[in-house]
């Protein structure tokens, strides 16, 4: 039977995101995948949000997406753009990238890590023990895991096999869309009507139409290009000529979430474990940052370095981010009917969004640059992301950012050069004594009290922070990173039972 440490069902973006951390980490991680490739049918993401790019830049990737897109403002709640131009970032803008191209890319960089990608193959089911999980494969293979992964979308086999419950709300609406030829100029742009809003625009580069019909729900899930015409002449009272589709798909306003990330030794991530609608662009960032939160952990727990508890913080710190996103999500669907009252409260949240304190906390939360894991009470870096601050160090300029590109913790000593003694976790936390003498400044919140010291995680996220005594620095470095003499009284009793 094949193995892996880690086997991850789906290589969409979350999957290949997880599979990049894991294999950074130098995990024995393969992807099952269904797709013959990359390539993808029909439109999805149109792009990322600041977090995520940062994300990308944590990694040192970042310029192979920037370069490949188009740097937009591209945060909005209720069709009202929310600019970030002003925020305390060095990517104070979001991407204009379509998920093809993501995918593309990303893949690029898995390939180079030397991830294993079985193609043309599903999961289909699993077994799980106390000691790993047979996987299931569509081709009568199978395979043993210490961990799976379910990375397969939001129609999830693993979820499903698990057994986990997805609750939530169902459709209310649906939209048609499509990528057609047409024979007629069609009126382009939006229009609105008892059915709803649709759209006509032309696909760049080319003679075809790309539209967006909406429509009640309860049709067929794969519509063809009969029904394409019938819903144009519906809206429109013409096809235009509609023939030789390129694609037709169909998506709805479903709203659920896994009520559990992990069952044992099998995690959810993205879609999988959370579905939206695409209002406010936020389903693939989501799901990359799951999987940038998910990584280190797993890496962690299959190297032995943490206890396997450590992954009940990715359920805690990551279902409370999605149910947010969710919740907004629903918020602006709300907000999308054409009722008198509904409308006046549209006004009225257009009115709050061009004021600097509602812009700002809306901007932070749809860009993600505000995510907040609750890790206790303490300095306002807590829980939070670190700023890619430019820090002086013995041997030169040093980005914070360019400290996370292998995925490996560190602790920033901004006091006393040598003040901060972390020898026993030596071996898995970088100690970088730096200096920093400019402001230190957050998404929405502002400027804080400048630290002493911090403990990054791997992920980019705040797990301590000095402010003049080092109070609370082992129990950090233990919580997140193991208790490295505890391994080591392992290793001893495992040679000398070996000896
Ligand atoms: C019309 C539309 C517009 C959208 N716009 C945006 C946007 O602007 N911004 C944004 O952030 N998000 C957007 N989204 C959401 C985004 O596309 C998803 O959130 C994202 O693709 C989730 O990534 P994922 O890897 O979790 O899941 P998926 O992309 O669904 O990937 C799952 C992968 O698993 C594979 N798979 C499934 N089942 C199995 C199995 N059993 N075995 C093996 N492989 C399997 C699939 O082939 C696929 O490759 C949009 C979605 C839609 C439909």
């Amino acid at each position: 039977m094949t193995q892996h440490a880690v086997v991850i069902a789906g290589g969409g973006p979350t999957g290949l995101m997880l599979a990049g951390e894991l294999a950074l980490a130098g995990i024995d991680v393969a992807i099952v995948e269904r797709r013959v490739n990359q390539e993808l049918i029909g439109t999805r993401s149109r792009g990322l949000h600041a977090r995520t790019i940062e994300v990308l830049d944590q990694r040192g990737i970042a310029e192979r997406f920037l370069s490949q897109g188009q740097p937009a403002q591209v945060a909005g709640f209720h069709m009202i753009r929310l600019d970030i131009s002003d925020f305390p970032t060095r990517h104070p803008y979001g991407l204009a990238l379509g998920q093809n191209h993501f995918e593309r890319i990303l893949a690029g960089w898995v390939a180079e890590l030397g991830v294993k990608i079985y193609r043309e193959r599903e999961v289909i089911g699993f077994t799980q023990d106390d000691a790993g999980v047979d996987v299931q494969l569509s081709n009568d293979q199978r395979m043993r895991a210490e961990y799976l992964v379910g990375c397969d979308g939001g129609r999830s086999v693993v979820r499903k096999t698990a057994g986990i419950d997805f609750p939530g709300w169902d459709a209310t609406t649906s939209w048609l869309i499509a990528e057609v030829q047409v024979t007629e100029e069609p009126p382009w742009g939006f229009k609105r009507d008892a059915r709803g809003m649709h759209a006509l625009g032309k696909v760049e580069n080319s003679s075809r139409m790309g539209l967006v019909i909406e429509q009640p729900t309860g049709l067929a899930d794969e519509p063809t290009l009969r029904d394409v015409s019938e819903a144009l002449v519906a809206v429109y009272g013409t096809d235009f000529g509609a023939h030789s589709p390129t694609w037709i798909s169909r998506f709805t306003d479903m709203t659920r979430q896994a009520a559990a990330y992990r069952s044992g030794r099998v995690l959810l991530a993205g879609d999988a474990a959370h579905v939206h609608p695409p209002i406010g662009g936020q389903g693939l960032n989501i799901g990359v940052q799951d999987a940038v939160n998910l990584g280190w952990k797993l890496a962690q727990v299959v190297k032995q370095t943490s206890p396997d508890a450590l992954l009940d913080t990715y359920h805690a710190e990551r279902h409370p981010v999605a149910a947010r996103v969710l919740r907004i999500s629903m918020a602006q669907m709300g907000l999308r009917r054409t009722d008198d009252r509904t409308k006046a409260l549209g006004d009225i949240v257009a009115e709050l969004l061009k004021m600097d304190s509602p812009r700002r906390h809306m901007a932070a939360e749809m860009s993600g640059l505000g995510v907040h894991y609750d890790l206790g009470e303490g300095h306002p870096l807590l829980g939070r992301r670190v700023p890619d601050l430019d820090l002086t160090t013995a041997s030169g300029p040093l980005g914070v950012f360019t400290l996370l590109h292998k995925a490996r913790p560190v602790l920033l000593n901004l006091g006393k050069p040598g003040s901060v003694d972390i020898t026993p976790w030596a071996d898995r936390v970088q100690l970088i004594d730096a200096s920093y003498s400019g402001k230190w400044e957050l998404p929405a919140l502002g400027v804080v009290l400048a630290p002493t010291a911090l403990l990054v995680r791997p992920d980019g996220y705040v797990a301590w922070a000095g402010e003049r005594a080092q109070a609370g620095l082992v129990e950090a470095l233990t919580r997140w990173f193991g208790n490295p003499s505890r391994l080591r009284r392992s290793e001893t009793a495992l040679s000398a039972a070996k000896g």
